[in-house]
């Protein structure tokens, strides 16, 4: 993942949260705060529902005062005189434009009964049977009391067959209760008077739990419906127990959502009943859904805003650092000439100004390297030279010195003492001439003129040969020569010649740095390393001084020596005697020209213990040479 989705990422699921626990809190607050006013709307029109009945009650009472006040309506009822009733209450009655009235005489006898024609006279019925209201009015009766106060009851009409909030109250003769009158108003007219003033739908229940009422327009003559809304004996009693409104469902009434709440419908000290108010719920949820959505809306363009945002900071953060990594990488590629060019007062600012320092310093170095390298390299060439033309040139002088030594030693046959001296000189050429045929080697090897002639060799021969060079060194040095396993290797095809060379050195480098008495092992083995080629590995050891780690290396360069060389001019196979420091530079160079390996492992170099050298020489069985 790039640094710049590293950064944008975090702070995108950050906005993202706080975006959507935002629009869930707003949201959640506005629809809280409408419930919250639905609730006080709810009560405020229960309260309006309350003061319409109390209303409605003074109203009923003051009429029914005015009927039974009514001069000789009193005596009539007392002596059961129905025309003289009806000639006195009928235009009363029709005066106070009741819809429903009943007189009844002191025996709970109805002796009267109007009700109001659509036209707004009254028309009298004849006495229908009502259990409601025997037992009403003969509670009523039996108070005996001029004072009692007004009953109420909403009950059905028996003529009618519609519910009727009625007010009942003595006629008194006397101070005697002599009868009693109940005036009505139907539920169909008092229900859209409440809904209209407590602008909520109104729902009467009888004290069964079932509705007698509801504004529900249309809905109300659909039994299914009234008998949807009726409500069980717990919920009743619960309304009734409690003072305030009793919250109550939400109502689907055609496809919209009421929210209920109910309360006990109690005119003066008289319970009638339990009503219920609904208002529309779609206020709620509709506002709740616009402001929801309106909040996601916001929500996502200030999201939308903030990321914009977030990117370009990001992006003005992360341009240096991407202009960093580029430049790093060409540098890495080698450009040593880029610079980051970032010149900002920030972290990255001294960041990218101590890339650039470093780089400097690093263009610096490299070219005084290279610099130095090209003059090696040069001083080299030199060297090379300098070893072929002096290797040259001395070969004739040698040839020259050679021939008139050995002129002087066939002369001399006679005198000893001359002869010793040119015998001395002869050695003297041998030591010269293989002087100054390393160099040649050396130079061939520099110059990749190697001739190779390739041949079978069988490795456990050319150390007995060498074995055999060496017999007289061995002897005088006391070390031994212990071949491991040589004898079982397969032929080997490389050039007879060079490979003795090779190992020439190894074995006299092994002789000259091994105390006298110490041991040299040549042991070899097949390696079979799939999927290398098969390779002869053949391993030279001594028990001399090793060679320090620091060297081990650079002693395959021409001329290296490790310092520790004593005894430059003493004979070759002497204890740490010298030599011109070819030896492993030619031993290298043919190995490597037969496509081999050459590399040396040793403890160190310790003069004392002797930890000895192990030199380790890989050549490849078969090979096609060039
Ligand atoms: P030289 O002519 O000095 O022997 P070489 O190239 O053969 O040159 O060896 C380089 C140096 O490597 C020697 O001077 C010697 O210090 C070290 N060296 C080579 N072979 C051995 C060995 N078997 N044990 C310890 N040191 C060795």
């Amino acid at each position: 993942m790039s640094i710049r989705f590293k950064v944008i990422l975090p702070y995108l699921l950050l906005t993202l949260l706080v975006a959507v626990t935002g629009v869930y809190v707003v949201t959640n607050l506005v629809t809280n705060t409408l419930s919250e006013r639905l609730t006080n709307q709810l009560l405020e029109a229960g309260r309006v529902v309350s003061d319409d009945m109390a209303r409605l009650e003074i109203s009923h009472v003051d009429a029914a005062r005015i009927v039974a006040y009514t001069r000789g309506i009193a005596e009539a009822v007392a002596a059961g005189d129905k025309d003289a009733l009806r000639a006195l209450a009928m235009p009363t009655a029709s005066g106070l434009n009741v819809s429903n009235l009943f007189i009844f005489d002191a025996q709970g006898q109805e002796i009267l009964h109007y009700i109001q024609r659509p036209d707004g006279g009254l028309a009298e019925f004849a006495s229908q049977p009502s259990v409601d209201f025997d037992a009403f009015v003969q509670d009523l009766l039996a108070k005996q009391d001029a004072e009692s106060p007004p009953q109420r009851i909403i009950t059905v009409d028996p003529v009618d067959g519609r519910y009727y909030y009625y007010t009942a109250i003595p006629i008194l003769l006397n101070t005697r209760n002599i009868g009693a009158v109940l005036l009505g108003t139907p539920l169909d007219t008092i229900l859209p008077d409440l809904k209209s003033t407590s602008l909520a739908n109104i729902i009467l229940y009888n004290d069964a739990g079932d509705v007698i009422g509801t504004t529900f327009g249309a809905r109300s003559a659909d039994p299914f419906f009234i008998s949807g809304l009726n409500i069980s004996p717990e919920i009743y009693r619960k309304v009734q127990q409690t003072e305030e409104l009793v919250n109550g469902e939400n109502l689907l009434v055609d496809g919209r959502w009421y929210r209920l709440a109910r309360g006990t419908l109690r005119v003066a000290d008289s319970e009638l009943g339990i009503f219920a108010v609904a208002l529309p719920l779609e206020f709620v949820l509709e506002t709740g859904t616009i402001s929801r959505n309106t909040y996601v809306a916001l929500f996502t363009l200030a999201m939308l805003v903030v990321i914009l945002v977030g990117y370009a900071i990001s992006r003005i953060i992360i341009r240096p650092l991407s202009s960093l990594v580029d430049t790093s990488q060409a540098i890495t590629a080698g450009d040593l000439t880029r610079r980051s060019g970032i010149r900002s007062a920030d972290e990255i600012g001294t960041l990218a100004n101590s890339f650039d320092k470093m780089t400097d310093r690093l263009q610096g170095y490299t070219a005084e390297l290279e610099k130095k390298n090209k003059m090696l390299g040069q001083m080299d060439e030199t060297k090379a030279s300098f070893i072929q033309v002096s290797a040259h040139e001395l070969r004739t002088p040698l040839t020259l010195i050679k021939g008139y030594a050995q002129m002087l030693q066939q002369k001399a046959s006679e005198d000893l003492e001359l002869e010793s001296l040119s015998q001395g000189i002869l050695d003297g050429y041998e030591r010269m001439a293989a002087i100054v045929n390393n160099m040649l080697d050396v130079s061939k090897i520099d110059s990749q003129t190697l001739k190779i002639s390739l041949g079978s060799v069988q490795m456990g021969l050319l150390v007995m040969q060498l074995q055999k060079d060496f017999q007289t060194a061995f002897k005088e040095r006391n070390i031994t020569l212990i071949t491991k396993g040589l004898e079982r290797l397969p032929l080997l095809k490389a050039d007879p010649g060079l490979l003795k060379k090779a190992f020439y050195h190894l074995i006299i480098n092994a002789i000259k740095y091994t105390p006298d008495g110490g041991e040299i092992i040549v042991s070899g083995r097949v390696l079979a390393n799939n999927p290398h080629p098969t390779e002869l590995e053949i391993i030279v050891e001594d028990t001399g001084i090793g060679i320090a780690a620091e060297h081990q290396d650079l002693i395959f360069e021409k001329f290296y020596q490790t310092g520790e060389v004593l005894l430059h001019s003493s004979g070759k196979t002497n204890y740490k005697g010298g030599g011109p420091g070819l030896g492993l530079a030619i031993a290298k160079g043919i190995i490597e020209a037969h496509h081999g390996t050459i590399w040396v492992e040793s403890p160190g170099c310790d003069e004392e213990n002797c930890p000895g050298s192990k030199f380790y020489v890989r050549l490849p069985l078969e090979w096609q040479a060039p």
